[in-house]
């Protein structure tokens, strides 16, 4: 995205002055709403929240003349354990994503927009919300945009810190003012989303993609990436990597170069263990599994596992993968909204489980338990919490089955000696 931080970063006039929102006035002033799809759909944007689906495909669905509300919903709710790239936008470029928002509201007929972020950022919502008061008063937001007969609101709301409201269609309800719960699909919500209406949720950093789109042209923006997937990658890393952060990548990136030269390898110099990709639900790769893979949707596919919310965590040798899997469920059973019974239920049991293990109380059946649990939320919940949960506890299994089979037989970690029972 090229746009370097700053003390100022976050300011209109430091926006304006890097050519912020030329975009914006090119499409208002020579832009029918459906050539703005049109381009972004030719530029083969992809949603960055996690699934990469593309965001022109889902623009394209809605007809902006054909006289119905519509809806765009920045999905700001970022609560995917390890990822903190698109607070990142939010805190030093603001105004990037914010106009990538009108962009797209203009682009599907919309005359509302939402900002949904997360309850718990504090500094992120307060230059969001700065960035749309600035907004107003520059004649960017409200009525006759610039000059042009394109009028938009755009109101920012925050969670309440439920993981489960960063789902499309819990997020749209949680707006609406009910319960933050997912919602079986379809219809879909491009469909009937916001008070039935069709909306388009996108997250941050989809957004921010969409005026470097409008300025360079789709031909241009294909010119970095790989053909399946254009353009640059958001990724925090996280764990034990000498250099955590956010990086922007190019997708098509070695991700061996990416960790042992950009992140300068593991802290202390110890081996990579094995890493978590793109949040804790996505599968695990080990060291030699990440070999000649590169940062891009196809690649990390074809390696077994997604390149998710750019979340990363890297693991270093050392760690219990036990306990590594006891916090991730512990994770997911708290923040289980209680729909499904797979997942209400089966959280709660692998929690147990893996307590007990931990405890040194383990038995010998414990390990297909949990595959068994996991394997019951396969495509029998809502939403992709329950199946995401399961996946995150097999590919764990998968790898470092002796791990759990030690633990249990010894009542205690293979790694450090202590007895289990003294492990907070
Ligand atoms: Fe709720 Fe879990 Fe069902 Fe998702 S899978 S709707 S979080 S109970």
């Amino acid at each position: 995205m090229n746009f370097p931080p700053t003390e100022q970063s976050h300011s209109l006039h430091d926006y304006r002055a890097r050519g912020g929102y030329q975009a914006l006035e090119k499409a208002l002033k020579e832009l029918q709403p459906a050539d703005v799809t049109k381009e972004v759909l030719a530029a083969g944007l992809l949603g960055h929240g996690g699934a990469a689906f593309p965001a022109g495909r889902k623009w394209g669905v809605i007809k902006p003349n054909d006289g119905e509300d519509h809806f765009v919903c920045m999905n700001a709710d970022e609560g995917e354990p390890g990822t903190f790239k698109d607070r990142w936008i939010l805190e030093y470029t603001p105004h990037l994503c914010l106009e990538g928002l009108i962009l797209a509201s203009y682009a599907i007929g919309g005359r509302h927009a939402f900002i949904y972020i997360r309850g718990e950022f504090d500094l992120p919502f307060r230059r969001i919300q700065a960035a749309v008061d600035e907004a107003y008063e520059a004649g960017l937001l409200g009525k006759n945009i610039l000059g042009t007969a394109y009028s938009l609101d755009v109101v920012v709301y925050r969670g309440a810190g439920s993981y489960v409201c960063g789902e499309a269609s819990a997020m749209l309800a949680s707006l609406e003012g009910r319960k933050g719960w997912p919602r079986n699909r379809p219809p879909r919500l491009t469909v009937k989303g916001l008070y039935q209406k069709p909306t388009v949720v996108n997250n941050v950093e989809t957004l921010a993609n969409v005026p470097v789109i409008l300025n360079l042209g789709a031909v241009e923006f294909k010119k970095t990436g790989t053909p399946k997937s254009p353009g640059t990658q958001m990724i925090s890393i996280s764990g034990h990597i000498a250099r955590p952060g956010v990086y922007e990548v190019e997708y098509g990136y070695s991700w061996e170069k990416f960790l042992y030269e950009d992140c300068g390898g593991m802290q202390g110099g110890k081996a990579l263990k094995c890493i978590i990709p793109g949040g804790v639900s996505t599968k695990i790769l080990n060291a030699q599994e990440i070999k000649g893979v590169t940062l891009d949707h196809n690649s990390a596919v074809a390696a077994g596992s997604q390149l998710g919310s750019g979340g990363m965590i890297a693991v270093a040798e050392g760690t219990c993968m036990v306990r590594l899997a006891r916090v991730i469920q512990r994770f997911y059973h708290h923040e289980s909204c209680g729909q499904c019974t797979p997942c209400r239920e089966g959280m709660g049991w692998m929690e147990r489980i893996l307590d007990r293990i931990v405890r040194g109380e383990g038995r010998p059946e414990d390990i297909d338990r949990l595959y068994r649990i996991s394997n019951a939320n396969d495509g029998t919940t809502i939403c992709s919490l329950g199946d995401s949960a399961g996946y995150a506890c097999t590919a764990i299994l998968d790898h470092y089955r002796e791990e759990f089979e030690y633990y249990i037989l010894n009542g205690r970690s293979m790694f450090d000696g202590r007895l289990a029972v003294d492990d907070p």
